[in-house]
């Protein structure tokens, strides 16, 4: 198994390495070749994706990426910047399907700026479609405007344009996660004053009849924003376009009380995959030992899950992280009062102890 290790910018770095930790505290054998990738990768190499990160990406079996960013590379034009590594990744790899659980976790039910009774047992997983879309869609530009309100005026344009086969696979990727969890689906659209999103909404129909056993329901885009702040348990899985899913996956992950907490999950057609937390580089706190890194944990568990065919392995991750939360140890972003506040390297200690717990304690129940 070989993973392509890409630590990126600001607290990348401090993350990813309690995630290698973590991974390396596993009794199983890794190959992992580390590269860089973004701001980082652009002072080194002049590119944000240089040809020789790109590759050793492609060859993995999977990627464990940390984030990607700073203030100071906005000035640079579009395609050099760290965030378009991302992207480039993305549409190299054709990782269409985005993976983002949102779990609150019993003990930090009080982090979360919803009511306890709102957000307690949550667990919701948003699959949002990665490569389509307004963010990708061709024409886009900056050009003279043709015609509306001011013709002539300098205008800027972008097109947003689903294919039907774009369509189709992500809608059987959100109905096959239905099919392990409860059974429902939500597809989230703006039908309503989208043409787009009128023929989204009518291809998910078209293949929910694949799926007699799924329960589909379809919810506007504002509805569902406003739905998820004020009953998120009615959602199970939700689907969605990637924009939509940009929005509301990071909304969701505000519900759980951090976004430091959310792993995710980038995966193509045959499951090769990108695995990173749900955050950015978090210039306003790199380098301080203060980041969270339970995200990108997770995010090595759900590796091992989805790309490595290793779930034992990432149920063990994932216990050891509800083991160290139910100890009381917290990050400052989680942190309250009766908690033990650690740092970064704190709490990648603390999870690489509790997983040897729970090795010892397979051993001795046999
Ligand atoms: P951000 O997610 O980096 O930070 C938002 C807030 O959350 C900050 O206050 C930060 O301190 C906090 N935060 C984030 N992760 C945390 C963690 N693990 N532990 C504790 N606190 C955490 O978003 P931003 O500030 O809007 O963006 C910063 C940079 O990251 C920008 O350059 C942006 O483009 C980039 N970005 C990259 C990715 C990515 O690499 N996938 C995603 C989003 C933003």
């Amino acid at each position: 198994m070989k993973i392509a290790v890409l630590p990126g910018d600001g607290i990348g770095i401090e993350i990813v390495e309690e995630a290698i930790r973590v991974l390396g505290a596993l009794d199983l054998s890794f190959e992992t070749e580390t590269a860089l990738v973004g701001g980082a990768a652009y002072e080194a190499h002049g590119h944000p994706l240089p040809d020789a990160t790109l590759k050793l990406a492609k060859e993995a079996d999977a990627v464990l990426f940390g984030a990607v960013g700073d203030w100071k590379y906005d000035k640079l034009e579009r395609s050099l910047r760290p965030e378009q590594a991302i992207l480039g990744l993305r549409k190299n790899l054709g990782l269409f399907a985005n993976f983002r659980p949102a779990i609150c976790y019993e003990e930090l039910v009080d982090a979360s700026s919803l009511k306890p009774e709102l957000i307690a047992g949550l667990d919701i997983l948003i699959i949002r479609e990665l490569t389509g879309d307004i963010y990708f869609g061709q024409p886009r530009g900056r050009r003279s405007a043709p015609d509306g309100h001011f013709p002539g005026a300098e205008e800027a344009f972008d097109t947003m344009r689903y294919s039907r086969p774009e369509i189709e696979r992500i809608a059987h990727v959100a109905f096959q996660a239905a099919r392990k969890r409860s059974k429902r689906v939500t597809s989230v659209d703006k039908a309503n004053v989208l043409e787009t999103f009128q023929f989204w909404k009518d291809v998910v129909t078209d293949v929910a009849t694949e799926y007699p056993d799924v329960e589909l329901d379809h919810m506007y885009v504002d509805n569902a924003a406003m739905q998820l702040v004020r009953a998120p348990k009615k959602f199970d899985v939700v689907v969605t376009g990637n924009m939509f899913g940009d929005i509301l996956s990071d909304e969701a992950a505000m519900l759980t009380g951090s976004i430091g907490m959310l792993p995710s999950a980038s995966l193509n057609a045959s499951n090769q995959g990108l695995y990173e937390p749900s955050h950015g580089s978090a210039p306003d706190i790199a380098g301080k030992g203060i980041a969270n890194p339970l995200a990108t944990i997770l995010s090595a568990a759900m590796m091992l899950r989805f790309s490595l065919n290793q779930p034992e392995a990432a149920d063990r991750i994932e216990s050891a992280v509800k083991h160290v939360l139910a100890q009381g140890l917290r990050t400052a972003d989680i942190w309250s009062s009766g908690s033990k506040k650690v740092g970064t390297r704190e709490m990648g200690d603390a999870v690489v102890a509790a997983l040897s717990l729970s090795t010892i304690k397979k051993t001795t129940t046999g």
